[in-house]
């Protein structure tokens, strides 16, 4: 790599990762990269079990054209690499009352399915309602996601200003959910958007209004899903860091650098390295207490609220259940109560929403031809971990709701069973807490408060990756590279 100009470490080989390896390797620089576990990708790993294959974490993928972005970068056409295709049916919603709504992709199909479900004023407000999500997000989303965080320190900076009008608005000073009330009033619809608070691992019933941007991404923009499953992202990409000479460590389990006067050095198993610049693409938390050691930073990150985890049943259903389609979502009886006991009393909510995906419904490929490959996730407290006697009541309740909605209980025809929970999450990607997006955004100056990309004390260290700015998620996570590749000079 003798043309290469700076020698850059990215900490951490998840999506993140990988993506602010790419984007710095464009730039000519040496590139090593250096993962605790023996493969990359972090969450967005996968398993098989006798024909059946499932994604362990993401399952939802939006704004598929940042991956794309990545490929073009290198002059490749992203379609002969990664392949993907737009789902019809966005998600299929089951309300305690018994009623179900299919959430179409395609705008007309989903309008004429809003008036006949919810008649011709709530409908309206639904369609309303997503069209002012688009003007949200322009006016307000971009500002913050598409570029660095903007700190207390320069609220005055002049294209947040601009915003103004729009930031400061009654979205911003009521929660998610009173801004559902106001503008949707069906209690179902309500329902309906308060879940996209989940979507950063945060209480619709806290959070801001503004977050009523979120479904913008999924129901205008739309979903999509890689065809050979989330797993292919990161198998794609990482493909493509290598060819294009990125160096990836692997086992690295005791890693910690130091501050030089220029740069770091960085211990690893066997030696030591020296980089003009390092990228922690890990918990920021994590990267205080592991790598820099950094107490009162560590302590700091430590203190802001944790988004949601979850508890995760990987289950090998020998039987076709064909109302499922790749997203379902059954809410539970009180969606207030069960957001209380996530982030007021931290303990596992007793009735909760189940979002069950089956990705052998568009890759018929993850399952065998009579069965599915289940995934289903309840949201959890971070830290909170159950144990045998509470895995097995969530089992009871989950074929409890089937039975209530599909007709017949899942249970006898489950013929494997693996699961996550808040412990593991933290064990196999370093997330503290088990948290699935860092801090969370209950708080209405969180977008101000979130840690930044580029560290204020240590010269040269930049931050990417799910909890830290923009936020968590595929699309942010990738957005977070993009910034730090444009605020590290060439
Ligand atoms: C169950 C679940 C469901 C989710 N659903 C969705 C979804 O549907 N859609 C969506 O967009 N997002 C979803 N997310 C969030 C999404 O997975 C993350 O935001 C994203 O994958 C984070 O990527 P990352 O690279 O920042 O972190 P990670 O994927 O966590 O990668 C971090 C990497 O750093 C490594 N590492 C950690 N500590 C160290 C260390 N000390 N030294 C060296 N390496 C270290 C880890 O091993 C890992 O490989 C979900 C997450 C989970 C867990």
């Amino acid at each position: 790599m003798s043309e290469s100009k700076r020698r850059v470490v990215v900490i951490g080989a998840g999506l993140a990762g990988i993506a602010i390896a790419l984007r710095l390797r464009k730039k000519g620089w040496d590139v090593l990269v250096l993962e605790r576990n023996d493969t990359y990708g972090g969450k967005l790993a996968d398993f098989k079990w006798e024909g059946y294959r499932w994604d362990r974490g993401p399952s939802l993928f939006t704004m598929p054209e940042q991956v794309d972005e990545l490929f073009q970068l290198y002059g490749k056409d992203p379609r002969t690499h990664f392949h993907y295709v737009k789902i019809q049916e966005s998600c299929h919603y089951y309300f305690h009352d018994g009623s179900d709504f299919l959430l179409e992709g395609e705008t007309a199909r989903r309008n004429k399915a809003l008036l006949s479900e919810f008649g011709s004023e709530y409908g309206q407000a639904a369609i309303n309602y997503i069209e002012e999500s688009g003007k949200t997000y322009q006016d307000v989303g971009t500002i913050f996601i598409d570029r660095p965080k903007f700190g207390l320190k320069n609220i005055f900076d002049r294209a947040l200003v601009k915003r103004y009008p729009k930031l400061l608005s009654r979205k911003l000073t009521n929660s998610l959910n009173n801004w559902n009330e106001r503008k949707l009033k069906d209690e179902n619809l309500v329902q309906l958007f308060n879940r996209y608070g989940t979507y950063n691992g945060s209480d619709p019933y806290r959070m801001s209004g503004l977050y009523s941007m979120i479904p913008h991404l999924e129901v205008n923009l739309g979903t999509y899903f890689p065809k050979k499953g989330m797993r292919s992202i990161v198998d794609s990409l990482y493909d493509l860091a290598v060819e294009n000479g990125v160096e990836f460590r692997f086992g690295e389990k005791n890693l910690s650098a130091q501050p030089l006067k220029n740069g770091y050095e960085i211990t690893t198993n066997n030696e030591t390295e020296k980089a003009d610049d390092l990228v922690s693409a890990i918990d920021c938390v994590t990267f205080y207490n592991k790598i820099l050691k950094d107490s009162k930073l560590e302590v700091k990150y430590k203190k802001q609220e944790r988004s949601s985890s979850a508890v995760v049943f990987y289950w090998a259903v020998e039987k076709i259940f064909p109302q499922l389609k790749l997203h379902n979502i059954f809410f539970g009886a009180d969606y207030e109560a069960e957001f209380a006991q996530i982030f007021k009393t931290k303990t596992l909510p007793d009735k909760p929403m189940l979002y069950v995906h089956v990705s052998s419904v568009i890759n018929p490929e993850d399952a065998p031809e009579n069965g599915q490959n289940w995934f289903v996730m309840i949201n959890t407290p971070a830290g909170i971990v159950p144990d045998d006697l509470q895995r097995e009541k969530l089992k009871q309740y989950i074929d409890k709701l089937m039975i209530k909605h599909l007709g017949e209980g899942v249970r006898n025809a489950i013929r494997y069973e693996k699961f996550w929970d808040a412990s593991k999450i933290e064990m196999d990607t370093g997330s503290y807490m088990g948290a699935l997006y860092g801090a969370a955004c209950n708080d209405t100056m969180a977008a101000f408060t979130r840690h930044g990309n580029v560290s204020k004390k240590y010269k040269n260290l930049y931050f990417v990756g799910g909890t830290v700015h923009p936020g968590g998620g595929i699309p942010l996570v990738l957005k977070s590279a993009k910034i730090v590749s444009e605020l590290i000079e060439s």
